[in-house]
């Protein structure tokens, strides 16, 4: 269980609702304040038509009993039908009025996560668990919706509706105004208990729920059908689901019980009620019209209230848990990043640098030290697994070293905003984007702002990629996907485009990480020649495992087991006659053509 669920039972239940009331209040305080007035007003309304209905009744009576005053009967019976035409009128109009401002809402705090996504450490996406806590996150900010709907409705309409009938059946009958308030309490306070369960609840199924979705996609797979896995995918998610479907199963049944107890309290104070109503009828402390509007209308109080706390509140309570889970998203810390990447001199330094990933205390990088001056063409090479692709995301400064420190432009990378480094960095790592978009939105969307066509072929051009009629029929404008009735790129193709993106992105330090697996070990070598020539004042690091683009590199760094076995250029590490030269002399016939 990660830090971030461990909190969750222990959020103040109050403190939550007022956090959440005051971001919606935030994204549309004219709106939430229109809305409430409006509520009111129907609330009131409502209370209304139980007096109307009496007045009505009562001159109905008089009506029979007196064979006259039917102006009267009809007058009121005009009143009556206002009023309710009224309340219904007022009651869409709230409606339309909540349908915007929810709207509003949700869009205000899922931008929040996404603004709180960008300020969490990057090393923290590494941790699987935050991946569960974005998703529970984002269920949270639109089951919010209903908190916010439960909250203005029962201040908003439901309190003025009971007032009103409060002080109605007050003036009627003392007793009758406290049966309300009796039956309520108990009812809501059980409700308020469920929290407790239902915050549990999503701590224990969101895994279970993860690991369901993965096997249900696992067996769409083409791989999953072709390995003939299909049925060992099945197997799994059978299983995964079947426990799914015991633990929901487990808390629907005890939030069933709750919800019986509550019911059965509930008919309790209905048949109390009903009993003091008919006997001060009797008593003749009640007119028979009033008698009739209340209780017509006791069906509607015990509705509503049945409605507040069996549906508002139990989902209050029910969504209370995913609701927290989303404050503790946006309580989870961020980057503390107090300085500015330097403009000039962007000489990066790693002294003594370790590195290990969350959750795993092996050190996938021992003790680096490592040069990288300003304008070099580095290449890293070495073994699957031997660090390549982390001591990458550590010179970019994405992720920050465990012990020791790199420092670019003699700024620590611990100190630097991401995004005053990024501003000047460009990365084609291999699990690159497939963008669904046009090329040349593929290529534009790593400098969305600019739209230079001469750099945009320049671009194309480095990364070898020509406009090809035949490939692009729509030259720039050829939509990169099947789906949407386009091109399917090959492998090469699509590397090629990733590339081009990456360079189209202006930039001091470019970063290539193995973005070329799809294309031929000549061809990558003559890709990454004309590159390192055309890049020479910016900063290079290009990693690959193989030699012959490597070799074009000013330095090479050679990575064993997460450590720099040798370091130097071609010549020299040829000459060291170690796991270069090795490497070397194992690919030269990649390199016969
Ligand atoms: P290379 O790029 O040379 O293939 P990597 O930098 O990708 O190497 O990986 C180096 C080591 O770090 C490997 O042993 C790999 O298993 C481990 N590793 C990579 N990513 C993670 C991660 N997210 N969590 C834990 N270990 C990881």
């Amino acid at each position: 269980m990660s830090n971030f669920q461990k909190k969750v039972s222990v959020k103040n239940f109050v403190t939550s609702i007022l956090r959440v009331l005051k971001m919606a209040f935030k994204a549309g305080p004219l709106y939430i304040c229109i809305n409430n007035v409006i509520a009111i007003i129907h609330g009131l309304l409502y209370g209304l038509i139980t007096l109307a209905m009496q007045l009505f009744f009562e001159s109905v009576i008089r009506c029979i009993q007196n064979k006259n005053g039917l102006n009267e009967a009809i007058f009121m019976a005009f009143v009556l039908f206002a009023v309710v035409i009224l309340a219904h009128t007022v009651n869409g109009l709230n409606n339309f009025m909540g349908t915007s401002y929810f709207k509003k809402v949700v869009g205000a705090l899922n931008q929040k996560i996404n603004i709180k996504s960008s300020r969490i450490a990057p090393i923290s996406y590494e941790n699987p668990s935050l991946l569960d806590d974005i998703n529970k996150a984002t269920l949270g900010a639109n089951n919010s919706l209903g908190l916010l709907f439960t909250v203005t409705t029962i201040f908003s309409y439901y309190t003025p509706y009971f007032l009103f009938m409060f002080i109605y059946l007050y003036r009627l009958n003392p007793f009758l105004s406290l049966s309300l308030v009796v039956i309520f309490i108990p009812v809501a306070l059980s409700q308020f208990l469920r929290n407790l369960i239902f915050s549990k609840l999503e701590d224990e199924i969101a895994p279970i729920r993860r690991e369901t979705n993965y096997y249900k996609t696992t067996l769409a797979e083409k791989e999953t059908r072709t390995l003939g896995a299909f049925s060992f995918f099945e197997n799994l998610y059978i299983s995964s689901l079947n426990l799914f479907n015991k633990i929901t199963w487990k808390v629907e049944k005890k939030s069933g019980l709750i919800e019986l107890i509550m019911q059965i309290i509930t008919l309790a104070g209905y048949l109390g009620v009903l009993y003091i109503f008919v006997s001060t009828l009797l008593q003749g402390k009640i007119s028979v019209g009033a008698f009739a509007a209340i209780f017509f209308s006791m069906n509607i109080m015990f509705n509503t209230m049945d409605t507040i706390i069996s549906k508002h509140i139990a989902n209050l309570t029910r969504n209370m848990g995913t609701i927290n889970n989303f404050l503790n998203f946006l309580d989870m810390p961020e980057i503390v990043d107090s300085q500015k990447a330097q403009d000039e001199n962007l000489d990066i330094n790693l002294k003594n640098v370790c590195f290990s990933y969350p959750n795993s205390k092996k050190n996938v990088l021992n003790d680096i030290n490592l040069n990288i001056e300003s304008g070099k063409t580095i290449a890293i090479v070495g073994e699957n697994g031997s660090g390549k692709t982390t001591l990458v995301k550590l010179i970019l400064g994405l992720y920050t070293p465990t012990s020791g420190n790199v420092t670019i432009g003699g700024l620590d990378t611990k100190n630097v905003s991401l995004k005053s480094l990024f501003k000047k960095s460009s990365a084609v790592f291999q699990n690159f984007q497939k963008y669904k978009m046009t090329l040349l939105e593929n290529i534009m969307i790593s400098e969305i702002n600019s739209d230079d066509s001469e750099k945009m072929n320049d671009s194309l051009k480095k990364a070898g990629l020509s406009l090809d009629e035949k490939v692009f029929p729509q030259n720039y404008d050829t939509m990169l996907s099947r789906e949407f009735d386009g091109v399917e790129l090959s492998g090469g193709q699509w590397q090629r485009v990733a590339i081009a993106r990456g360079l189209y992105r202006t930039h001091d330090l470019i970063i290539l990480d193995e973005p070329t697996a799809a294309i031929d070990p000549l061809e990558e070598a003559n890709l990454y020649k004309k590159f390192a020539e055309i890049s020479k004042v910016k900063t290079a690091v290009i990693v690959t495992h193989r030699i012959g683009s490597a070799r074009i590199a000013d330095k090479i760094v050679v990575m064993d087991k997460g450590q720099i076995c040798e370091i130097g250029t071609h010549d020299d590490l040829i000459d060291n006659c170690g796991k270069y030269s090795n490497m070397f002399l194992a690919q030269s016939k990649w390199y016969t053509k």
